[in-house]
């Protein structure tokens, strides 16, 4: 093959690549890049750690518990449990990223369900079931809001 050839094969590979870039960036755009993280429970801004508490409840009580439950190891007194705060701020930071976007994330919503909620479950099974609940809950820190 000639020089010229294989220069002119070279650009129209060139090009190829360009469109297919093109197209992955804009499904990219279109799927919405945000990435959701778990906040840092070790602040020291109770005004940061207010929001966050509130935003954790509301997601528990309009996503995780409708969608998601009926979930049994997700005791009523779970705000009193610091510990159920990292954990389920965990859990809602990867369905941010499945689901909070312009269109869902398979690989993200796979995550999600086969990896993040089932690991949340079996660490706040361990955490809670210790607990008396209504009965008498063990948690000795109280809920931020
Ligand atoms: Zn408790």
């Amino acid at each position: 093959m000639s020089d010229v050839r294989k220069l002119a094969r070279l650009v129209v590979d060139v090009a190829l690549l360009e469109a297919k870039v093109g197209r992955l960036e804009k499904c990219a755009g279109e799927s919405g890049g945000a990435t959701y993280a778990p906040p840092d429970w070790t602040s020291e801004d109770a005004d940061d750690q207010a929001g966050w508490f509130a935003e954790l409840r509301q997601w528990v009580d309009e996503v995780l518990v409708p969608e998601y439950g009926p979930l049994p190891w997700l005791r009523a007194c779970w705000e009193a449990h610091r510990r159920c705060w990292w954990e389920l701020s965990i859990l809602q930071a990867g369905w941010g990223n499945a689901y909070k976007r312009n269109r869902p994330d398979l690989d993200a919503a796979i995550t999600f369900t086969d990896r993040l909620l089932p690991g949340v479950q079996s660490r706040l099974n361990e955490c809670l079931s210790p607990c008396g609940g209504a009965r008498g809950c063990v948690a000795r820190v109280r809920s931020v809001s």
